[in-house]
């Protein structure tokens, strides 16, 4: 059966010092808790192989939040999925909308680097979503649809089976507009439609589909009451332990 997660994005935030601290606090109160979910934090690059070892014997596992669709070699300032899994980290976020929008990543790129994260064990939590025009034209299946198509669809049933998707609409992501319960249930239930389509139902109802845009402690928990929400990449409230630990409570 598929796990439910609660996954933060720190995005560029924070140095060193102050995701050490976060990764602390957080740790420090979940370790108590046993949340009904699993936890992840995604951080900077610079900050993985120390908050690995800051989160050792707790609940919290770690993601990178970009990876190089490059395996090794003459690509100054790429870090390659090779190196992440060097960390210690186990997940890796690709086509987050931010590095779709600003740094031009194309379907064909975000193939490579999800093949790249699969091959060196790496698990992707794949981010899809439409930008606000798109959906007032009503184009946000075909949006979603094309996104699944061109980096990820072309995955053996056996390791679509290892990735996350993340629904996204990039409308709701900082802007503190939220997808309604019922636009991200209509949403998450078209996108298991179409894996059930390609993969087979079994393959389908095992895959994790997060919520991600402005999710918070006060939304959480209605969006995640619906049966094809399975948790959250959580940005903005992902930086403070308290909002982020009072969104892992919405399960
Ligand atoms: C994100 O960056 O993936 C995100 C959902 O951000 P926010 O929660 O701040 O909207």
């Amino acid at each position: 059966m598929r796990k439910n997660i609660v996954a933060g994005n720190w995005k560029m935030n924070k140095t060193l010092q102050e995701g050490v601290a976060l990764a602390t606090e957080l740790k420090t109160i979940l370790a108590d808790a046993q949340p009904n979910c699993e936890v992840i934090i995604g951080t900077p690059f610079i900050h993985l192989a120390t908050v690995v070892e800051v989160v050792k014997g707790s609940v919290i596992k770690v993601s990178a939040e970009n990876c190089a669709d490059k395996e090794s070699g003459a690509y100054t300032g790429e870090v390659s999925a090779a190196m992440i899994k060097s960390t210690g980290a186990e997940y890796c976020i690709i086509g987050h909308s931010e590095r779709r929008t600003y740094y031009h990543e194309t379907y064909d790129i975000l193939k490579e680097k999800v093949r790249l994260a699969l091959a060196n064990d790496l698990k992707p939590i794949f981010c899809i979503g439409e930008v606000k025009e798109e959906r007032e034209a009503n184009k946000q299946n075909a949006v979603v649809k094309a996104q699944l198509e061109g980096s990820v669809f072309n995955l053996s049933a056996e390791d679509f089976g290892k990735i996350v998707l993340a629904y996204e609409p990039v409308w709701a992501i900082g802007t503190g507009l939220t997808a309604t319960p019922e636009q991200a249930q209509e949403m998450h239930a078209y996108i298991r439609s179409l894996i059930a389509e390609k993969y087979g139902k079994k393959v389908a109802e095992n895959c994790s589909i997060l919520y991600g845009g402005s999710c918070n402690s006060s939304n959480a928990k209605g969006l995640f009451a619906n049966p094809d929400i399975d948790g959250g990449l959580i940005g903005g409230a992902s930086l403070k332990a308290n909002d982020f630990k009072a969104i892992i409570d919405a399960f």
